[in-house]
């Protein structure tokens, strides 16, 4: 496994490849590493002559300092990871790198997505992200770009970013499923910051995900969402949202029709560890 800390050693690497006819599959995270990222590493390298992983936990995207303070780093484990099912390249770039000192940070037009949901929670996170994906893309130019359905509004801001950038005939995104522990709690990073009964309780996300898809009826769809707070606030959550919005654009559906696809997303504090998920109605 090659690793790289210099963008432009990175970028003249792929150029090479590229020259050669290889295709490039590129699978962004801020480390921390488990199994869901993992999942992402092995489709990228089903369908891809190479496959490159970053590691950067972006300061840009963490609109709470403490957050940002306490995300976990992993290093060690993070390459042992990675070596483990044959990653061809790991870019680990220093916050100078991305960010060199002095530079003006762009400004992105996302319109309706950034103010919703997560972007209404975390004032300025889907600039934060845009910054650090622009940056990333521009230094690697991949083939295939590799997303967990987990971050849901994160994949769709993605997409208006590839639009933003008019790079969407050049770079594929592909949307991988989340990985869940047996429980059917999402794998994430910040499950390392839950105990063992925290872990356990915090299934509570999944099933409140479940519930709704089971009881889901057309018409007004208020009640549902209450019970569904409800739950979580039963079992010791600080919900931020549960909403119900249209698959495609995010839009926030208040009366179904029966018809329209539908995703319903949840946010919640369990003690001070703020967890995100979704799932696909139909
Ligand atoms: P992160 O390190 O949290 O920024 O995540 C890096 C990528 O891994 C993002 O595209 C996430 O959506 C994806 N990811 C995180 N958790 C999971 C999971 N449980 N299953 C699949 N993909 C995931």
């Amino acid at each position: 496994m090659i690793l790289f800390r210099k963008s432009a050693d990175l970028h003249n690497w792929v150029e090479t490849q590229h020259k050669k006819g290889k295709i490039i599959g590129f699978v962004p995270t801020m480390g921390a590493l488990h199994p869901g990222h993992i999942s992402l590493i092995e489709d990228s390298k089903k369908a891809n002559d190479f496959t490159v992983c970053s590691i950067f936990v972006n300061p840009t995207q963490f609109n709470d300092k403490k957050d940002f303070d306490r995300y976990p780093i992993t290093i060690e484990q993070d390459l042992e990871l990675l070596l483990g099912v044959e990653t061809d390249l790991v870019f680990i770039p220093a916050v100078d790198e991305i960010y060199p000192a002095g530079e003006k940070k762009e400004h992105f037009e996302l319109g309706y997505l950034e103010n919703i949901l997560e972007g209404k929670y975390r004032p300025g996170h889907f600039q934060g992200v845009c910054m650090v994906v622009s940056r990333l893309l521009k230094i690697v130019g991949p083939d295939n770009f590799y997303l967990g359905q987990k971050d849901y509004q994160q994949c769709m801001v993605i997409k208006k970013l590839l639009e933003l950038m008019n790079i969407q005939g050049k770079t594929n995104i592909i949307i991988s499923p989340t990985l869940r522990e047996k429980n059917g709690l999402a794998m994430s990073s910040r499950n390392m910051r839950l105990n063992e009964a925290e872990k356990t309780n915090a299934a509570t996300i999944y099933q409140t995900l479940q519930f709704i898809k089971q009881n889901i009826r057309p018409g007004d769809l208020s009640e549902l969402k209450r019970q569904a707070v409800e739950k979580l606030e039963m079992a010791g959550f600080n919900v931020d949202y549960v909403e119900i919005a249209d698959a495609e654009n995010l839009h926030t559906v208040t009366q179904w029709d029966g018809k329209q696809n539908l995703v319903a997303l949840v946010a919640a504090f369990l003690s001070e560890v703020r967890l995100i998920d979704n799932l696909l109605l139909q």
